[in-house]
């Protein structure tokens, strides 16, 4: 029998109803006690690292998972993290670029109702993760609604639904069907993970509006190493405003301006229109193509903890990482492990 760790950190699935709404108290045996089926699929140990609401996990959380998972990587064979919803995506794409390459399984899940609900995602969910965990399937993944995601391509998009994932620009690698997981995608594995336990937290992130100023970027950039511009469209930004003269004058200064969009699917392409292709081409604004902005986020993070030399940060940013970018085909297709 499969031996995993359970590493709890909070959310919804631990929670109980309190005076104040609702609160993770429950402790991951607790959680194990509603699932018993997880005992015939593998054997379970529990670590308990947090009770917080996912609103409340910051990068110094995913250090502390990054080195739980590191310390007991050799005794496990897999690894389960319950975590809260709300910020799930992020904390899947910054261990993707956190703990690379692993041959074992590391999968995220959670719930949109508590375990201890009459109507609860999360005995399903939990049991689907520890399947997923106690199989052969290498790397970080989020395991939802009998859905399989790739860490670097899950966004939460329903706030509500039990469906709350979806994979963005990407295939499912799977589904989890009557006990049973469906491989739609074989990822290939490594023998060992390579850890990396440092994050550059300097980096921001800002939503275009129309008819906004210079004003937020020029504080955003004088605070951070980089600043993630989420954009209209397959990107640009306004030609009034003074935007192209700020970007220039922060680049000058040795800060680091990556363009992505607002647009859920498909993606940026910079140079398509006359608003973005100054950018790129004159200003050398990297781009985040078909990326999610939780990956651009925590991929940066890990790259600038690195490495600060301009020509470095984008080969590193454009070379795919956990399946998380395909897009410029030409570049990156022969590198891409599909
Ligand atoms: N607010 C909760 C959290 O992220 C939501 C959830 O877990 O579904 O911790």
């Amino acid at each position: 029998m499969k031996k995993i760790l359970l590493i709890g950190t909070g959310g919804t699935i631990a929670s109980e109803l309190t005076e104040s709404g609702l609160s993770p108290g429950l402790t991951t045996e607790q959680l194990l006690a509603f699932t018993p089926a997880v005992g015939r699929i593998c054997h379970v140990d529990c670590l308990e690292l947090f009770a917080l609401d996912s609103t409340n996990i910051t990068p110094k959380h995913w250090q502390i998972i990054v080195r739980s998972i590191k310390e007991n990587y050799e005794n496990y064979d897999g690894f389960v993290l319950t975590h809260g919803t709300d910020t799930m995506a992020y904390t899947a794409a910054a261990l993707s670029y956190m703990i690379q390459d692993s041959p074992k399984p590391i999968v995220l899940t959670g719930a949109q109702k508590p375990i201890g609900f009459d109507t609860t995602d999360s005995k399903a969910n939990l049991t689907d993760a520890f399947l997923c965990a106690s199989s052969d399937m290498p790397g970080v993944s989020i395991v939802f609604d009998h859905k399989v995601i790739l860490g670097t391509r899950a966004k939460k998009t329903h706030s509500k639904s039990f469906d709350a994932f979806s994979s963005i620009n990407y295939p499912e690698l799977g589904v989890v069907r009557d006990g049973v997981l469906l491989r739609y995608i074989q990822r290939s594995a490594a023998l060992f993970p390579t850890f990396y336990e440092e994050l550059d937290r300097d980096v921001a992130l800002v939503k275009l509006l129309p008819g906004m100023g210079r004003d937020v970027l020029d504080f955003l950039f004088s605070k951070n190493d980089a600043v993630i511009i989420e954009s209209f469209g397959v990107g640009g930004v306004p030609e009034a405003g003074g935007f192209y003269d700020c970007i220039e004058s922060w680049k000058e200064r040795g800060r680091l301006a990556v363009l992505t969009t607002q647009v859920e699917n498909e993606g940026s392409d910079l140079c398509v229109y006359h608003v973005g292709s100054r950018l790129k081409n004159q200003l050398g604004v990297l781009e985040a193509y078909d990326m999610t902005t939780e990956a651009v986020y925590a991929k940066l993070m890990w790259i600038l903890s690195l490495t600060k030399e301009p020509e470095k940060i984008a080969r590193m940013f454009y070379s795919p990482v956990a399946g998380d970018i395909l897009w410029p085909a030409s570049d990156n297709m022969a590198n891409a492990v599909l």
